[in-house]
């Protein structure tokens, strides 16, 4: 069982269950969501996450149609994002979850088109764009 909130803690979830693996992406997408060199996430099953405050402060953003992020409307933090195509799993930003977290990264993805700035210094698997097994 895991909690997280956004920065402000307008928005509070829940997660039912452990985490998935835990996956770095440097694609130009997450670098202009997060405003960094990467986002962290996790995916977990849709049927584990709640959201237990703040639903109505809560904002969605599409970059692709069929791609929603979801956003704290007051302070900006992304919580989570969903995929038409897999409605089952939710993504989770690593970054807002509260409670400990005791995963190593699993993979860094998107690798190929990551900034000339950002050098990963981990030995975790990289892979050029999604990993074979997405
Ligand atoms: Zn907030
Ligand atoms: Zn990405």
């Amino acid at each position: 069982m895991h909690k997280g909130s956004c920065l402000c803690g307008q928005v509070q979830y829940e997660i039912d269950e452990s985490l998935g693996p835990i996956v770095f992406c440097h694609c130009s997408v997450c670098r202009k969501s997060t405003g960094s060199a990467h986002q962290a996430v996790t995916r977990i099953p849709s049927a584990a996450f709640r959201i237990t405050r703040g639903q109505d402060v809560l904002r969605e953003y599409r970059h692709e149609p069929a791609h929603h992020r979801y956003f704290c409307g007051n302070c900006g933090s992304g919580i989570y994002a969903r995929r038409d195509s897999k409605p089952e799993m939710v993504i989770v930003r690593l970054g807002t979850v509260d409670t400990p977290v005791d995963q190593e990264i699993a993979a860094h993805i998107f690798v190929d088109s990551k900034a000339s700035w950002d050098h990963i210094p981990d030995d975790a698997p990289k892979f050029p764009e999604w990993p074979p097994s997405s």
